[in-house]
């Protein structure tokens, strides 16, 4: 019999600074993980160390390059925030998403399936 190949399934890191990050990256290159991090780092909750301008500029890519490659390579969820209907776990589909729970939802969190089968 064959072995089974494998699967390595990217760990999930826990980001730094009581950010409510639990970061998966899925990019193989370390440059783009090193991106990953660095976009998703979190000097002090909604407030990131980087900004995408800067990133772009380290990484020459553009703005929505950035975005792109960053949304493409890693998952971003909650460690703490989940919704307040079925419980499940918060995923940042980026820093706006991040910055809006941060600043005004934070206690209720409810996400799309259960916000649509409440209308
Ligand atoms: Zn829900």
């Amino acid at each position: 019999m064959e072995p089974e190949p494998q699967k390595i399934e990217p760990e999930e890191e826990s980001m730094p600074n009581g950010s409510d990050i639990r970061l998966k990256i899925k990019a193989q290159e370390s440059a783009i993980a090193e991106l990953c991090r660095k976009y998703w780092l979190v000097s002090s909750p909604p407030h990131f160390q980087y900004s995408v301008e800067e990133l772009a500029e380290d990484y020459g890519l553009d703005v929505k390059a950035i975005h792109k490659v960053v949304g493409q390579n890693c998952t971003a969820t909650g460690e703490f925030t989940q919704c307040a209907v079925c419980g499940v776990k918060i995923v940042y589909r980026n820093r706006t998403t991040y910055k809006q729970v941060k600043s005004y939802l934070l206690n209720e969190w409810v996400c799309r399936d259960c916000y649509d089968k409440r209308v």
